[in-house]
């Protein structure tokens, strides 16, 4: 799509003693109101928002970000009485869940109303909604004074955003304005949880772990299309390719020492075909692959005892190998459990299926 004008960036004062008074966040929101995208903070990363409630705005959107029609979007809230605008049941675990984990980074998929605008759900009768934990995104949506449809501000197909800066490298041109609230902190998307199934299941997992929610409501199943990898998954936005570095990557999974000796054998045998290499590690390996003789580019991505930290640095690291042309990525797997069933999630897709275990 061609460029459709300036985009304005509008960087918020972080000593604002109110950001519902802040006059960069008012101008964004009466963009919103006007029917334009503005990107904004989110606690897990850069959202690109519309008001719910128009077909009209949120086509904006799709055309963007260049994503799929079928692919449906997630609400945002900024407080409880606008969650009646776009659910039509809330059942008594989604309640639960509501007082466990809002504001915060767990997407519930329940009923919509008929005023939530078609296109946010993909002609679907449910709608994925949340209320995010960041006082730019709440304030945001207040001053709006209705929800605003929000995926992730990057084009289709590339890391999600966790800076305004990653915003501007692939939005500019195309969005009406960029609501700078600097480093998002979770790193990693939402959980989505649909709860018009029993047991509630996880289609996407994110920022609250199985384990979490296993902890409010009892059992909960995960979505078998990304435990075997073969299934059609059931969340339309699962089945593309997403948050791919441009270069060829690996994922190698196994003990410590196979997994080092296995991924030198490939990247001598990527240096030796031509290719620039590089390396996904963590502060524990990175000295390491630094010194190796066949890795142009190692990265730490966090800390293997800390997998949220992994799951902040993530997209960042990705996009780095992207902005040094690195041709050749291997990277270094994590447990599932925890934080890590989101972080391989992602990890899987970056490397669209080429996993090895050793
Ligand atoms: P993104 O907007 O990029 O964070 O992606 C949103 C994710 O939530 C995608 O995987 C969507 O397919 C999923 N999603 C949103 N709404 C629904 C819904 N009503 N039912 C199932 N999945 C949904
Ligand atoms: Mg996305």
């Amino acid at each position: 799509m061609d460029k459709t004008g300036e985009t304005k960036v509008f960087v918020v004062d972080k000593n604002v003693e109110d950001f519902q008074s802040c006059s960069q966040i008012v101008d964004a929101a009466r963009l919103i109101q006007a029917g334009e995208v503005v990107a904004f903070p989110t606690e897990t990363v850069y959202g690109l928002g519309a008001n719910a409630l128009s077909d009209e705005a949120v086509e904006k959107i799709y055309k963007a970000k260049g994503r799929p029609g079928d692919n449906p979007l997630i609400v945002h809230i900024g407080e409880m009485a606008q969650l009646s605008m776009v659910a039509r049941e809330v059942p008594g675990p989604a309640q639960q869940l509501i007082e466990a984990f809002w504001p915060g980074p767990l997407t519930l998929v329940l009923p919509k109303t008929d005023q939530v605008a078609s296109l946010v759900t993909a002609g679907l009768d449910t709608v994925g909604v949340r209320m995010p934990d960041n006082p730019v995104a709440l304030a945001l949506i207040r001053a709006a004074g209705v929800p605003i449809a929000a995926p992730s501000a990057n084009r289709s197909g590339r890391p999600s955003p966790t800076t305004a800066e990653h915003v501007r490298v692939d939005l500019e041109g195309r969005i009406a304005a960029i609501l700078d609230g600097g480093s998002t902190g979770v790193g990693v998307e939402s959980t989505v949880l649909d709860l018009t199934v029993q047991p509630p299941m996880i289609l996407r997992p994110g920022g609250v772990t199985r384990e979490q929610l296993q902890e409010v409501i009892g059992e909960v199943a995960v979505d078998p299309a990304f435990e075997a990898g073969k299934e059609t998954p059931r969340s339309p936005g699962m089945k593309y390719t997403h948050y791919a570095p441009q270069g060829e990557m690996w994922l190698v999974a196994g003990e410590e020492e196979r997994v080092r000796a296995k991924m030198a054998a490939m990247l001598e045998q990527a240096r030796q075909s031509g290719l620039s290499t590089g390396v996904l590690g963590t502060a524990e390996s990175v000295r390491f692959w630094r010194e190796h003789p066949s890795v142009d580019v190692a990265l730490a991505c966090g800390s293997r005892h800390d997998l949220h930290s992994v799951a902040r640095e993530l997209y960042g690291c990705l996009r780095q190998f992207d902005d040094l042309g690195i041709q050749y990525i291997v990277a270094e797997a994590f447990p599932r459990t925890g934080m890590g069933m989101a972080v391989m999630n992602r990890l899987e897709k970056a490397a669209g299926g080429r996993f090895l275990s050793v």
